[in-house]
């Protein structure tokens, strides 16, 4: 390791994220600031129109956990609706080593299955990695509603099996105790899942890792995880606890989307590597993580995304510098999910990581049809904000995010 270049997991030693409590305004002056005081940049500006050199070999591949499994590091995000007919992504991902795709029933409105149904016909189930997931939003899943959602999800794929089944989007520990466990040995004993875990993206992750450590029976987490938690030592110990146990991790929400024109707010500059290829470096200079999943909706993504996995050059200590500076100077656009903080300082239901989830995939990813779909589905109490204090809530957000000026956002954009 030179002295420009390091482990993400090294630099997360020393780095400290501010809470920032600052309007874009602040933001846009600090950075400037800190760009005059700044060493200068070792390379013009990449951008996002970096040239991608043509392609050539496969994604590197990591081991999963202790399941003995080897999964390309970058993989397929399924939340998307895949052509039922040729699906040139799928195909082009496929050549590139990347034959895991990672879909859930609920993905694109209950359409994802579909696709990917009829792909894995086209290349042969067994060379492909899929994993499928269930949850029932604001409905508790019992061990045997999550085998009936499995049954379902196998017949959608057309497949007798799913490499992995995980409990999608779990909030409570509760779905870590015996009978879930036993559930999760159930399925692979009947030979419907090789391997079994779970997905949360809410604010207990911590917690969720590390009981999953100590109870076993779980092989592997997808959670999420970016540049935005450098220095969160809670995650960083219930990550050691779960490499140590031989949970398998697999990263999500590794862009931490925000609006485009706030991320301009630090202008990204590699002769490397564009933003986007340096959220998931900085992911897997990580070697605690397996894999890291990417919703890759076009070709010139797939391509950047590889072409980064790819690549044997690591981020620069300047890089993994404007990484963290990006994520101070944005942190009140980005919500990390923590609803246990704000929430429980709210009266009544409102849910605001959820809203202000539905407001990302809207604003970042360009879905409004699941943003409103996802919002309209929160009840009355959980979506109406107004006549409701929640000054203790954005006083104690950790981002310091405006809640109310974001939940109005919300509002606006997704009850149109
Ligand atoms: S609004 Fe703040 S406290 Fe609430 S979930 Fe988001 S980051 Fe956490």
């Amino acid at each position: 390791m030179t002295s420009d270049k390091m482990h993400r997991r090294d630099f997360m030693k020393n780095a400290t994220l501010l809470g920032a409590g600052m309007t874009i305004v602040d933001a846009a002056r600090l950075a400037a600031q800190e760009e005059e005081s700044a060493p200068p940049p070792p390379a013009p500006a990449a951008g996002s129109t970096t040239e991608i050199p043509p392609l050539a070999g496969t994604v590197p591949r990591r081991k999963l956990g202790s399941t003995g499994e080897e999964i390309p590091m970058l993989y397929m995000g399924g939340s998307q609706k895949f052509d039922t007919k040729y699906d040139k992504l799928l195909h082009r991902a496929f050549k590139l080593g990347i034959n895991y795709i990672d879909t859930a029933e609920m993905y694109a409105q209950g359409q994802s299955h579909a696709g990917v149904a009829v792909f894995q016909q086209q290349v042969g189930r067994k060379n492909l990695w899929i994993t499928t997931k269930a949850a029932l939003t604001g409905t508790k899943m019992t061990p045997e509603n999550y085998k009936t959602h499995l049954d379902k999800c196998l017949e959608e794929l057309q497949t007798d099996y799913a490499d992995m089944f995980f409990m999608h989007m779990i909030q409570s520990e509760d779905n870590l105790e015996p009978d879930f466990l036993k559930m999760g040995e159930e399925i692979k004993k009947s030979g419907k899942a090789k391997y079994f875990g779970f997905s949360c993206h809410h604010g207990n992750v911590a917690q969720l890792l590390q009981k999953a450590a100590k109870v076993g029976g779980i092989d592997a987490i997808q959670f999420r995880f970016n540049f935005r938690q450098y220095g969160d030592t809670e995650l960083n110990n219930a990550i050691d606890a779960c490499k140590k146990a031989g949970v398998g991790l697999l990263a999500m929400k590794t862009q931490s989307s925000i609006p485009n024109d706030i991320e301009k707010v630090v202008e990204f500059q590699s002769k490397n590597f564009n933003l986007f290829q340096a959220k998931l470096k900085s992911v897997w200079a990580d070697d605690r993580i397996d894999a890291a999943v990417s919703g890759m909706t076009n070709v010139q993504v797939l391509t950047e995304n590889a072409a980064a996995a790819m690549s044997p050059v690591q981020l620069t200590m300047n890089e993994f510098h404007q990484l963290n500076r990006l994520a101070r100077l944005t942190a009140p656009y980005a919500c990390l999910g923590c609803n246990h903080i704000c929430e429980s300082r709210i009266a009544g239901k409102l849910k605001v990581a959820d809203a202000l989830r539905y407001l990302m995939y809207h604003e970042c990813y360009g879905d409004p049809e699941t943003a409103r779909l996802l919002y309209a589905a929160l009840t009355p109490e959980e979506r109406d904000f107004d006549g409701l204090d929640l000054s203790e809530a954005i006083n104690t957000c950790p981002q310091g995010i405006r809640i109310d000026k974001r939940l109005r956002r919300a509002k606006e954009l997704l009850l149109a």
